[in-house]
């Protein structure tokens, strides 16, 4: 394998997707995956992949969610992984009104545990990740220097995505998920117009393959065409119980913020 060749695993994890980018010398690690996931990692790594821990170089955070940032913590505490997120994620959960959010968003993902019929585990996780490399929008991983960071907000303030120029492919954590075969939006999306202006910059990307975070690989899909389909759909009234979750899904800090900006 040439140094910047890679190939993707997918690891069907607790109530989402992990990739791993394996490449000659090093692993890299998306997402952040639930805190239940470590022994699967582990187990996966060590005896699918034959490597050690100590290969896997980063572990981004596409956002706080507890699907997406309860393993790193773990990893890096464990294994000694560092950990990359947008520089705004530790802001997301700050003071009373932020961990109100995150046990909020705890039971929302508890509510996908039943919906789906899983086992019940847990989910704590810290409310700051205190990632070691803090990502800004353009910027390129580090130890990856062939992905790219598109910052994708719109579900959060502070979600990134992963673009990998040469290969075409995008790592799009939870801009568009799939269930039965459909692509739909994720739930919640608190910014609404930046949503829309998210996906619009996704759709404008060369994409050969697309990793979900919720919903497996997708290939040789007009991915323009389904990214510029979701644009209404974001607009669109939803029925309860989702209506009263996307009231309480707003708490953050930040939101108030973006929701200025979403406004204009
Ligand atoms: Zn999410």
């Amino acid at each position: 394998m040439h140094a910047q060749e890679f190939k993707i695993h997918r690891l069907s994890a607790y109530i989402e997707e992990l990739y791993i980018a394996e490449y000659k010398d090093k692993l890299l690690l998306l997402d952040g995956g639930s805190r239940s996931d470590v022994p699967k990692i582990e187990d996966f790594v060590i005896n699918t992949l034959k490597r050690q821990m100590s290969d896997i170089k980063l572990v981004v955070s596409s956002h706080m969610h507890p699907d997406h940032a309860g393993a790193a913590p773990i990893l890096r505490k464990k294994h000694n992984i560092p950990i990359a997120a947008f520089h705004e994620a530790d802001d997301w959960y700050s003071g009373i009104r932020g961990r109100v959010q995150q046990k909020l968003d705890t039971l929302m993902a508890y509510f996908v545990v039943i919906k789906t019929k899983k086992p019940r585990k847990a989910f704590r996780y810290p409310t700051k990740l205190k990632p070691d490399y803090k990502l800004y929008d353009q910027d390129k991983l580090p130890y990856f220097d062939d992905w790219t960071v598109i910052h994708a907000p719109g579900h959060t303030t502070h979600q990134i995505v992963l673009y990998h120029t040469k290969k075409q492919i995008l790592y799009a954590a939870d801009t568009v998920l799939r269930v039965g075969g459909y692509c739909i939006l994720p739930f919640p999306i608190n910014l609404k117009n930046i949503a829309a202006e998210t996906l619009l910059k996704l759709s404008k990307l060369h994409i050969n393959k697309v990793l979900l975070a919720h919903g497996g690989v997708c290939e040789n899909e007009n991915f323009t065409e389904i990214f510029l389909s979701l644009i209404p759909k974001i607009y669109k009234k939803l029925k309860p119980p989702f209506n009263y979750f996307t009231f309480i899904s707003g708490l953050p800090k930040p939101i108030k913020e973006y929701i200025a900006k979403d406004n204009n």
